[in-house]
């Protein structure tokens, strides 16, 4: 099955994709995650794609594009796929159209989760991120036992630079300019099922299988 999660920044679908690969036997594609990977190895792409995301502003097309089109090579990409943070421009949803079509498959389900502007700067600012093991914590919603250590593995949490306050708006602001133009042109193909992201995590989940039907 191939699924695209929709959502502004923090609204959960790095927490939904995980757990629909889990149930669906299908990889989780995170470019968010991917870039992360490479600014932390600080390969040249890297260093390029922290620059745009310490501003809250996306990562050049081609760029992301290159990175997809590598990580659909990947054998368990032949499965199907949950894709959690691409395409965010209309640009970046052709190139995929073209991607699917060559490959001989297409989306099945576009999955939107809808949270209010206002939610998400609370719950992002809240986030506090493994540097080891990546798992998100929040200070009020799921806060460590310890401060600043992680229940997981003990590593150190961390503040991303793209979950302060200032960059978020941006955030919000390039989603709602850039990103959610997708949801139109998804809707076109009748593929659209929206959900509501405000919810906690297990009814948001319950209204995602509801929705896709697995
Ligand atoms: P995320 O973890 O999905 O919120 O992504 C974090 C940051 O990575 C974003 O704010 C962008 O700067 C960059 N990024 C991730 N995915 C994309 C994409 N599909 N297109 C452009 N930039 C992206």
């Amino acid at each position: 099955m191939n699924i695209i999660l929709i959502g502004p920044p923090g609204a959960g679908k790095g927490t939904q994709a995980k757990r629909m690969i889990d149930r669906l036997g299908v990889p989780q594609i995170s470019t968010g995650d991917m870039f992360r990977a490479a600014v932390k190895e600080g390969t040249p792409m890297g260093l390029k794609a922290k620059e745009c995301m310490d501003k809250g502003a996306l990562v050049p097309d081609e760029i992301v594009i290159g990175v997809v089109k590598e990580r659909f090579q990947k054998p368990d990409a032949k499965k199907g796929f949950v894709l959690d943070g691409f395409p965010r421009t209309i640009e970046q949803a052709k190139a995929l159209d073209a991607l699917l079509t060559g490959m001989g498959t297409k989306l099945d389900h576009v999955v939107v989760i809808e949270v209010p502007d206002d939610f998400l700067v609370e719950r992002l600012t809240g986030r506090r991120t493994c540097k080891t093991c990546g798992y998100m914590h929040h200070v009020k919603f799921d806060a460590p036992k310890t401060e600043g250590v992680c229940d997981k593995c003990s590593g150190d949490l961390y503040l991303r630079d793209d979950d302060k306050e200032a960059t978020i708006r941006d955030r919000l602001t390039t989603y709602h300019g850039q990103t959610s133009p997708l949801i139109e042109y998804y809707g076109k193909a009748g593929i659209v099922r929206k959900v509501d992201g405000t919810k906690s995590m297990e009814d948001v989940q319950g209204a995602i299988k509801k929705a896709i039907g697995a």
